[in-house]
């Protein structure tokens, strides 16, 4: 329905898994990243990861393949297409990044149901290799969210914030959000929600454990879901 933007989080949510992980278990590089986790955050880690994959010979095409078969929930295919066939305005916001993202919204025929991605920005370099960079450039501007559960390179609360300016900008009317998301760094932006939006946490996963230690932070309607009855696919399009 217009006047209604649907903000998908990406890993464990739009798919079943966690995209990073998925590729780098896909790739035989468990232990690699086993080794370098303690040593640098999150983010740089997987572009230093893609550059030892591509060291030792993996392809891009190698790593689109193993997006390619990452499991996707049909319920939150249908979801999905129902919202956009509603008139729903859908975006990503996800700290896995582009390439990710897109390969996989591409194979499933979805990338056309969403008007924006907000994730951190990749690029494939002159010799092939695939390059991941922050969001937020947090060595030159930290993004200075005091949550404690938002990582250096990306705060989804500012993210959001953000959007529903962009949004409200364009014609100056005041839109109804709705959040789905599973990990902890989707409990900044839940606390952004208003009073008429809707935060739909994966049921059983972190940021639902945030919101239940203390629901009275949230002003928005908490709705969770969980993949195992198909409970999205007839929630989601009843809230638009
Ligand atoms: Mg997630
Ligand atoms: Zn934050």
């Amino acid at each position: 329905m217009a006047g209604v933007v649907v903000v998908f989080d990406f890993d464990k949510t739009i798919i079943d898994v966690d995209s990073n992980n998925w590729v780098v278990d896909g790739l035989g590089a468990t232990e690699l990243f086993d080794r370098l986790l303690p040593t640098m955050p999150w983010n740089t880690l997987i572009d230093t990861l893609m550059g030892e994959l591509h060291a030792q010979g993996r392809t891009l095409r190698d790593v689109a393949d193993v997006l390619r078969i990452a499991p996707i929930d049909p319920h939150v295919v249908a979801a999905i297409r129902a919202a956009h066939s509603l008139g729903c305005d859908l975006k990503v916001l996800s700290d896995a990044n582009r390439f990710f993202i897109e390969t996989v919204l591409d194979h499933h025929g979805l990338r056309g149901c969403f008007s924006e991605i907000n994730t951190n920005p990749s690029h494939v370099d002159a010799d092939g290799r695939l390059r991941i960079a922050p969001h937020h450039d947090f060595h030159a501007t930290p993004h200075d969210c005091g949550l404690g559960t938002c990582p250096p390179n990306m705060c989804k609360g500012q993210v959001l914030h953000r959007i529903r300016a962009s949004v409200t900008a364009e014609d100056g009317a005041r839109k109804r959000f709705i959040y789905l998301g599973d990990g902890s760094g989707d409990y900044c932006p839940s606390l952004r929600l208003a009073r008429e939006d809707f935060m739909m946490p994966r049921k059983g996963y972190p940021v639902w454990d945030l919101i239940c230690e203390n629901p009275g932070l949230l002003q928005a309607e908490v709705h969770p879901w969980s993949d195992s009855k198909g409970v999205i696919d007839k929630k989601l399009p009843h809230f638009t």
